[in-house]
């Protein structure tokens, strides 16, 4: 006997997650059901808002619904300072620690010539660009201190360099092969206090 058709699509639905597995799919796809229709509305709601009403920030990358971002309008920060990080998780964990005033500059994930990922796959060309035509000083590289995260701060730092801005990389204190997005904020601010130059 098959699951009716509805069920089937959503087992299908939730299976598309990360991590998710077909027995983990169906067991979320009958809670689902047992839902009360207006949390089900709310959260079918919350999955389409994400997808229509957020977009890139055309400056900086960061998911906003404002075009630029909060952070890239914000005159009170120090915009001679970029911080590049991989994702908008890690922009909301350095938020969070409070210590740092400068803008950002999301990538979008990193290179891994593994995976097929080059500098024209994430968002290179834009912080380039950002950098001819801004005021910027400092380029500090907030990659995570993986294989990919230290491969990608090499080949920006190379890029950079030769313009004459200072290139700075995230210092100790992160682990090797661990993810900005999960560090404490001790941790990051230890990390940006003791960066170093590339
Ligand atoms: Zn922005």
């Amino acid at each position: 006997m098959q699951y009716p058709e509805p069920i089937a699509r959503l087992i299908d639905s939730y299976m598309k997650l990360p991590g998710i597995g077909a027995k983990t799919a169906a067991r979320l796809a009958f809670f689902s059901m047992d839902m009360e229709e207006e949390a089900v509305m709310n959260f079918a709601n919350a999955l389409i808002s994400c997808k229509r009403d957020l977009r890139m920030c055309s400056v900086c990358g960061n998911i906003t619904q404002e075009d630029p971002c909060e952070i890239c309008r914000d005159t009170t920060r120090d915009h001679t300072k970029v911080l590049v990080v991989e994702d908008s998780r890690d922009v909301m964990s350095m938020e969070r620690m409070r210590e740092f005033r400068g803008m950002y500059h999301v990538l979008h994930g990193v290179l891994s010539p593994m995976e097929g990922t080059g500098p024209e796959d994430i968002n290179i060309a834009t912080l380039i660009k950002r950098l001819q035509e801004a005021e910027i000083e400092e380029v500090i590289i907030a990659t995570n201190a993986t294989a990919e995260g230290e491969a990608t701060a090499m080949y920006l730092s190379r890029l950079i360099k030769p313009s004459g801005i200072k290139v700075t990389r995230l210092a100790h204190g992160l682990a090797v092969g661990s993810d900005i997005e999960y560090a404490d904020e001790m941790t990051l601010f230890r990390a940006i206090e003791g960066r170093r130059e590339l």
